[in-house]
């Protein structure tokens, strides 16, 4: 006998007599002559119901069939007599595949703390919520790689080990295979990495970019999604040290098809959760607005999840200026009474995420993309406006999330290129393969950078970063 999903049972809802079906026990009640077990299998969030009469087990066995449990059932799918279901499994024969001790087993049929579930992440995959995020984690991956392989654009596999620093933050982990108890030194007493492991010194990757503009340069549109690492000690809701990025980059585009490119992209990958993931949006909203029912008033959302999420695809994004952006803030009722903690003074200032929440949340109430920033607070590569103070830089804000999206249409100039760098201090003879793209048959074009991460967080309304990633890495935490 073939196993069948509960997903396709549920689907098919066809009173047949014979199917099996395998899943973990997630409550289990009932009385001395008759069980009810909620049997849940992962393939959707609906539990099917299996109706075990104690005249026909023994004792022993149903005993065993606890919270946790992992089960096979024999049965027939017959009509629930019950209400909350259209059908239900009547059980033939019941096998344990695997206990879960009552006493031992963390997960109760009950609402637990998401802090909770966090220690416990090796189990959460079994919780409603987690299940439902994971899902859509998976269908948002599949949503991307359907996007860009409509568009023609092809996946580039950028290195994940890479000698240079393309954000020129700093903040990265290095990769070596010193012993560091015993680290080989040159003459000057200084570590001598040509001794390491590849001949220099080299860390995790921040971003993609640089590679997937060399690809771009003849490929024409490709884009990465990997894994990227920071290194930076912001313990906040929104980052983590291990993170997924999108970074398309696209030759011949300028600034403003690269802002049409990314609200496209966003909109679409909703619109696919939408289409696709009904069931599980539909509970996360609802949990979403129960998690909210005990906030003030003033602190819950104004929309529901599912209310948000179509009222973004259906509006067209906010597109202002830095210079825009900052005389409104400046003449702000929160920068005047100085409710901000880091006031606006005016050009140059950077945008805190208390500024980007008051443009997106009560300015605009949408997405809003924020252009041609200073280019003091933005890296080397962007290209240089005509007025030599800002680039064709562009953030996407989204609201309760922040910055979703940071990106730009590249310098493509050598002699302006070689000249920021040196003014930016960025070492050109590391970077000397990416200088070549602007040497030889160089072209104007952009990319972006889009945390996949934040963009979980907004479909599923989740609001700590470390659950919508299976495991996450922050600093001081790198368990399981
Ligand atoms: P932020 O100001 O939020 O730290 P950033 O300016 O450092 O972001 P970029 O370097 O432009 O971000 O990276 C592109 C995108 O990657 C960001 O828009 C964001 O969505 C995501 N991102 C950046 N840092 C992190 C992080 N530590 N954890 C998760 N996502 C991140
Ligand atoms: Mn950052």
């Amino acid at each position: 006998m073939q196993r069948i999903k509960i997903k396709d049972l549920l689907k098919e809802q066809k009173i047949t007599e014979g199917v099996l079906i395998k899943g973990w026990v997630r409550s289990c009640r009932g009385s001395k002559n008759v069980s009810f077990i909620a049997l849940n299998d992962g393939s959707t969030i609906n539990n099917i119901q299996i109706v075990a009469e104690a005249i026909h087990f023994e004792e022993k066995l149903l005993k065993q069939i606890t919270t946790g449990a992992c089960i096979e059932v024999v049965g027939n799918v017959v009509e629930s007599k019950g209400s909350g279901q259209k059908i239900e499994i009547g059980a033939k024969k019941i096998t344990i595949l695997g206990h879960a001790d009552a006493n031992d087993y963390p997960l109760q049929p009950k609402r637990h703390s998401l802090e909770f579930l966090r220690e416990k992440a090796h189990l959460r995959f079994r919780t409603n919520t987690f299940s439902a995020i994971f899902r859509l984690r998976h269908a948002l991956t599949f949503a991307v790689h359907q996007f860009f392989n409509d568009k023609g654009f092809f996946n580039l596999h950028s290195p994940i080990i890479t000698g240079a620093d393309a954000e020129g933050a700093g903040e990265m982990f290095q990769v070596t295979n010193f012993d560091l108890k015993n680290l080989p030194k040159n003459d000057n007493g200084e570590i001598d990495y040509n001794k390491d492991f590849f001949g220099s010194k080299t860390n995790l990757t921040v971003s993609g970019q640089l590679e997937a503009e060399l690809a771009a340069m003849g490929l024409g549109q490709v884009y990465t999604f990997g894994p990227t690492f920071r290194a930076e000690n912001s313990n906040t809701s929104r980052h983590l040290s291990e993170f997924w990025m999108i970074e398309p980059e696209v030759a011949f585009a300028d600034l403003e098809a690269n802002m049409d490119l990314a609200e496209e992209f966003l909109k679409y990958c909703i619109q696919y959760c939408i289409t696709n993931c009904a069931d599980d949006l539909r509970f996360l909203d609802n949990r979403l607005s129960e998690e909210e029912k005990n906030l003030k008033k003033e602190e819950r959302s104004e929309m529901g999840l599912l209310e948000r999420l179509q009222f973004v695809i259906e509006n067209d994004f906010e597109r202002l200026t830095y210079r825009e952006a900052i005389d409104i803030l400046r003449n702000s009722k929160p920068n005047k009474k100085k409710k901000f903690k880091y006031i606006i003074e005016g050009f140059g200032s950077d945008l805190q995420s208390e500024h980007e929440r008051y443009l997106v949340e009560k300015k605009f109430k949408k997405p809003v993309i924020i252009s041609d920033y200073p280019k003091g607070i933005k890296a080397f590569y962007m290209k240089q406006n005509e007025d030599g103070e800002t680039v064709k830089a562009m953030d996407i804000l989204f609201p309760l999330i922040g910055e979703i999206v940071g990106g730009s249409q590249r310098e493509e100039n050598l002699e302006l290129l070689e000249k920021r760098m040196d003014e930016m201090d960025v070492d050109k003879q590391e970077l000397w393969w990416y200088l070549e793209s602007r040497k030889f048959g160089t072209c104007v074009h952009s990319g972006f950078g889009l945390g996949f991460e934040r963009l979980i967080m907004f479909v599923t309304g989740m609001k700590n970063i470390r659950d919508v990633i299976p495991f996450p890495r922050t600093p001081q935490n790198a368990e399981f």
